[in-house]
């Protein structure tokens, strides 16, 4: 590969680059801007060292102007609270500086491997688990041959997720190179995509990916990240549908977030908005404890609270599990 297809904040769009790549590169990346852009006093915003503000105007256009308040903003805007040290909020809280095999291999999980494929993102959560872990951007085709040397070297797997960053930060040609390297693992069955493109900048979810993704033997899965039920305009919903009208199963992946959705009621409004959509809410995730997200804290008692009024509310397959990782065990712990 000549090109390394994924773009990097230091990457101009060239002109005929796709919509989705140009809004990457012309998304806003510093927290004053942000607040300029909303109405709000520049105060309240203090750009992270290493994880600055990184918000494209497709999220940019679904935040309330003057609304410091609004749940979409707080999972976006770099604040002095990032600063603040909290007991057992650490850089690395999943342990996965421990569990990395090769430079972009993750086997944290019985049966399923996790590649990062990509450091790039279409937005920068504030709350991100890897914050402070962010992976060689994008990964080398030596990092990757290594992964797939481990991959093929244990039939046991039979799901690669590709994670990141995101990997639709890849572009279609790379996407697609590294979905045929993973197809010659005759173990692979599957391959999960998990991503926050789809709500970030819903203009990637193009043809050309949808053909990507099913132009390999493996099974695709989208999982989606989604938090607030205001994330999801006509464009998200329309991006969704793709994946679903093509035969992609998705799944619906939500954090538990203070000041965001930790409340039945945005709950209830989201799972519905997703099962209407044809999405299936699959977690509920507890917030991991990375340093600078302490504030986004919901107690676990609160977390078990709301998942059960949920599940009186909802139907059984619209209330998803509610867990939270642990590092070392061998899948997800479940809380409700
Ligand atoms: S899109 Fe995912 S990987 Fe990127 S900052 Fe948000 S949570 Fe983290």
């Amino acid at each position: 590969m000549a090109s390394t297809g994924i773009l990097t904040r230091s990457d101009p769009a060239p002109p005929d680059a796709p919509a989705w790549s140009r809004l990457v590169a012309g998304a806003i990346r510093d927290g004053a801007e942000l607040c300029d852009r909303l109405g709000l006093p520049r105060e309240r915003a203090d750009d992270a060292p290493g994880f600055p503000a990184l918000v494209p105007e497709p999220f940019l256009a679904r935040i309330r102007p003057g609304d410091p308040g609004d749940p979409l903003l707080r999972q976006v805007l770099p604040t002095r609270e990032e600063q603040v040290k909290s007991p057992g909020f650490t850089p690395d809280p999943l342990g996965e500086s421990a569990a990395i095999k090769g430079a972009c291999l993750l086997a944290k999980y019985a049966n399923r491997s996790l590649i990062v494929a990509s450091g790039a993102c279409a937005v920068h959560c504030r709350f991100c688990f890897r914050r402070h872990f962010r992976p060689a951007d994008p990964p080398s085709e030596e990092s990757i041959a290594s992964a797939i040397g481990r991959l093929a070297a244990d039939p046991s797997v039979h799901e690669v997720v590709l994670s990141g960053g995101d990997p639709l930060g890849l572009d279609d040609p790379r996407l697609a190179w590294l979905l045929a390297r993973l197809a010659d693992v005759a173990s692979l069955r599957r391959v999960r995509v998990h991503t926050r493109f789809p709500v970030a900048i819903p203009q990637r979810v193009t043809a050309s990916l949808i053909e990507t993704l099913r132009g390999t033997r493996l099974v695709p899965i989208a999982a989606v990240h989604v938090n607030h039920p205001a994330e999801i305009d006509r464009d998200v919903a329309a991006a969704l549908g793709r994946f679903v009208d093509a035969g992609i199963p998705v799944l619906g992946q939500t954090v538990l977030l203070r000041g965001v959705n930790d409340c039945a009621d945005t709950l209830a409004t989201l799972f519905e908005r997703l099962v209407d959509l044809r999405v299936m809410p699959y977690y509920l995730h507890q917030l991991d404890r990375v340093a600078g997200a302490a504030h986004f804290e919901v107690s676990e008692t609160v977390g078990i609270r709301l998942i059960a009024e949920l599940r009186a509310r909802l139907p059984g397959y619209a209330a998803p599990r509610y867990v939270r990782e642990v590092p070392g065990e061998p899948g997800k712990r479940v809380l409700a």
